[in-house]
């Protein structure tokens, strides 16, 4: 009888043994994370130091963490959500997977079109896309707006990373609020008109094609260039804000998006999670966050830290990001119909 319920005990911890550090279940938080360890760990090791609440993080893509969550249902371990782009929180909202906090911290420290309306999800970094160009064969006086790229000026002279990419489909979701359907589709259409090579896979591959000649102009996360030039300070690129001036859509700054985290409905720590998210969002954690990953801080009350100073000050569009996800298909299915693979 006592062996029985011996072999019972032993089998109900192996049915719990699938979440991470499934001996101390109850002890501090667990996030599940799309930011890299090492952008997201120091913050971590700094929170629990000052609060002694320790955090343990399963990293994964954005993608897979949120069929994880799904699939776990009620019976997750995980406390907070943090991946990047308002299209993959907005995603992670539709499904169900988080839960409203209310926040008098969160809503002082984040800027309202940064979070979701309903305190779903919120803002802790802004990712500028920008646009990037070569410093030998262009004069940044011949750029002006996203749109411009689709002139005939630009043929043969423009790279981009591939419409599968959540990070243009959130540019293009924001540019038909801007501009509606038809006019968006047009941009997009000259845009691919004027391809130097096919789309490539990611944003380095855009800022190294320009550095070799293979194309003038790009669009990219303003962070990757900033790490490039880090390594190369002679690499014969930079960036452009775009947007800038002018009435309406063409002034209305350039696309912000952003890095976030949510709790999540699951969550047997909620006050915790809570305070962790209203951490990220201080003064000394958000410096942290810009410096880490050169993104730019959601708190207005924190200035912009030396080597982000260097690209200047500029204007962000101030659409609500939400706009992005909801508008997703929509981009989705124009960049299709425009041929931007
Ligand atoms: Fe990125």
């Amino acid at each position: 009888m006592r062996s029985l319920l011996v072999l019972g005990l032993v089998v109900l911890l192996a049915a719990c043994g699938e979440g991470p550090g499934s001996q101390k279940a109850d002890e501090g938080l667990v996030v599940y994370t799309a930011r890299k360890e090492h952008l997201i760990k120091p913050l971590f090791d700094r929170f629990t130091a000052q609060t002694g609440i320790p955090i343990r993080y399963v990293t994964d893509a954005a993608g897979p963490l949120l069929a994880r969550l799904e699939a776990e249902g009620e019976r997750s371990r995980a406390d907070l959500l943090i991946t990047v782009d308002a299209g993959n929180l907005w995603q992670a909202a539709q499904a169900g997977v988080l839960q409203p906090i209310g926040s008098d911290i969160l809503s002082t420290n984040i800027p309202a079109a940064l979070r979701d309306a309903q305190n779903r999800w919120f803002g802790l970094s802004i990712r500028a896309r920008t646009i990037v160009y070569s410093t030998e064969r262009v004069n940044p006086s011949e750029l002006s707006t996203y749109e411009a790229l689709a002139d005939e000026q630009w043929s043969g002279r423009l790279c981009l990373r591939t419409s599968k990419k959540v990070y243009n489909q959130s540019l293009v979701a924001t540019m038909i609020v801007a501009r509606g359907e038809e006019a968006t589709e047009s941009v997009v259409g000259g845009w691919v008109n004027n391809l130097a090579v096919p789309p490539f896979s990611n944003d380095n591959k855009v800022v190294e094609a320009i550095a070799a000649g293979q194309c003038d102009v790009g669009i990219v996360n303003t962070y990757y260039l900033a790490r490039m030039v880090a390594e190369d300070p002679a690499l014969p690129v930079t960036m452009f804000w775009p947007n800038q001036n002018g009435e309406g859509a063409d002034g209305r700054g350039v696309h912000l998006n952003i890095s976030g985290a949510g709790v999540t409905k699951a969550s047997k720590h909620v006050a915790e999670a809570k305070q962790l998210l209203e951490w990220l969002s201080g003064t000394d954690a958000q410096l942290q966050l810009a410096l880490l990953n050169q993104e730019y801080p959601v708190n207005p009350l924190v200035s912009l830290p030396e080597p982000l100073k260097r690209w200047g000050e500029f204007k962000g569009d101030d659409i609500p990001i939400a706009e992005a996800g909801r508008l997703q298909g929509a981009a989705i299915r124009l960049m299709d119909r425009a041929g931007y693979r």
